[in-house]
């Protein structure tokens, strides 16, 4: 079978909830990848920041295959002697009493939610139903029908209604209007992200982060970071809230914890948050599971052991200057922290960063526009200052060609 064919079959049997870049992968190794006619690209977009520690990295690889021969899945039904090691070694790494084990991203930011709604009853005194949770314009937490109740993207909720009521939307990056939101004595959380992934890497000013924090505190409100992208090194820190020495309350972890390997999210906080919730009154199937806890330990092993998050801070500058060297008309503008990065471009002649990206392709590198003008740019983060650098020679001459 040809590319072509791959594509239609999927046409056919597929859903249509997705528009890829008309290539099809068959093989990953570090930042590479292969298609099925053999051609080799950078990948530039790492699974949307889940393959951090680059394709098929031999350690999570291995803790996974040692697991799945001896134990898959219990359900928490049972104890297993893997997830109590997970729980100590996740909860140390970032500091926290307790963490909740889920499986995608939305069910970790699904999770938060409902922390913070029972504990704005069982702690704070709110009166029942009455929580409000303030999230941001041009959030993105997922898919779910609570999670798109809170988005500001047509694409995410129009057509999904009715919606999950209890959310406050202010603008991100704005502080008087946070203050101002904050005032409600209703509200129980401000759920956001350090930086804004799926919007086009909208990077807040300085001190954003931890003013919106010490606002928070004052006002007995839950500060809940969705990390799901930045988390895990991306940013060239730990965590994207490192960067303002800022502790969330609530930590959702997604993505990269898998190791790009099997889906692992995860929800951290302390212990009087935690504890709110009982047995029986959350949970998943999946969540927690063995190979699940070895696949995310030795994907946070990878991020330490690398130095994964310096490297992505000094690669992260060099490739934001190189990018910022690159004159051409439709390069609006070049922005990100650490490897997470984004480029705006202006139409040219009717072409769009669509159109970049499948030139991309056609010269090996494999990015994916978000909203129609801006390209991500987030290879793994175990690449070299050399494929960085041929990386962005690519870049230059695919702009070149329009
Ligand atoms: N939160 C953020 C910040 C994300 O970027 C994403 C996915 O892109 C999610 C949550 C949802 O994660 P998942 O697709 O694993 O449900």
């Amino acid at each position: 079978m040809k590319t072509q064919d791959y594509i239609k079959r999927e046409e056919k049997f597929g859903a249509h909830n997705y528009h890829p870049l008309p290539v099809v992968l068959e093989r990953g190794e570090g930042i590479n990848v292969w298609d099925v006619e053999g051609n080799k690209y950078y990948d530039f977009l790492s699974a949307y920041s889940a393959v951090n520690q680059g394709h098929c990295n031999p350690k999570i690889i291995n803790a996974l295959s040692e697991q799945a021969n001896k134990l898959t899945l219990t359900s928490r039904a049972f104890y297993n002697n893997v997830l109590g090691e997970f729980e100590e070694y996740v909860t140390k790494f970032f500091g926290y009493d307790k963490v909740l084990p889920m499986n995608s991203g939305a069910e970790g930011d699904e999770t938060a939610l409902k922390l913070c709604r029972k504990w704005a009853y069982e702690k704070k005194g709110i009166p029942e139903n009455k929580a409000k949770i303030v999230v941001c314009e041009g959030n993105f937490h997922g898919r779910t029908i609570t999670i798109i109740s809170m988005s500001t993207d047509p694409d995410s909720y129009k057509g999904y209604g009715p919606y999950t009521p209890g959310f406050e939307v202010v603008p991100y990056n704005d502080i008087p209007a946070l203050e101002k939101a904050l005032e409600d004595p209703n509200v129980a959380g401000f759920l956001v992200e350090p930086i804004q992934g799926e919007a086009g890497v909208y990077v807040p000013d300085d001190g954003y982060l931890s003013t919106a924090y010490e606002l928070c505190r004052k006002k007995n409100v839950l500060f809940i970071a969705d990390e799901v992208q930045t988390g895990i090194a991306r940013t060239g820190k730990l965590l994207a809230c490192d960067h303002e020495n800022v502790r969330p309350d609530i930590l959702i972890l997604g993505k990269a914890l898998s190791g790009g390997v099997y889906p692992v999210s995860a929800v951290l906080a302390d212990d009087d948050i935690m504890l709110v919730i009982k047995p029986g009154e959350h949970g998943s199937t999946f969540g927690g599971n063995p190979l699940a806890a070895k696949v995310a330990i030795a994907a946070l092993e990878v991020i330490e052991e690398e130095k994964l998050a310096e490297h992505a801070d000094k690669l992260g500058k060099i490739f934001r200057e190189e990018l910022k060297k690159i004159e051409h008309p439709m390069v609006n503008l070049v922005r990100g922290k650490g490897l997470l990065n984004a480029i705006v471009i202006e139409p040219k002649n009717e072409k769009t960063a669509w159109d970049v990206c499948v030139a991309l392709k056609n010269n090996g590198l494999l990015a994916k526009p978000t909203h129609e003008h801006i390209i991500r740019f987030a290879p793994p983060l175990i690449i070299t200052e050399e494929q960085l650098m041929e990386s962005v020679e690519i870049i230059r001459k695919t702009l070149d060609e329009f």
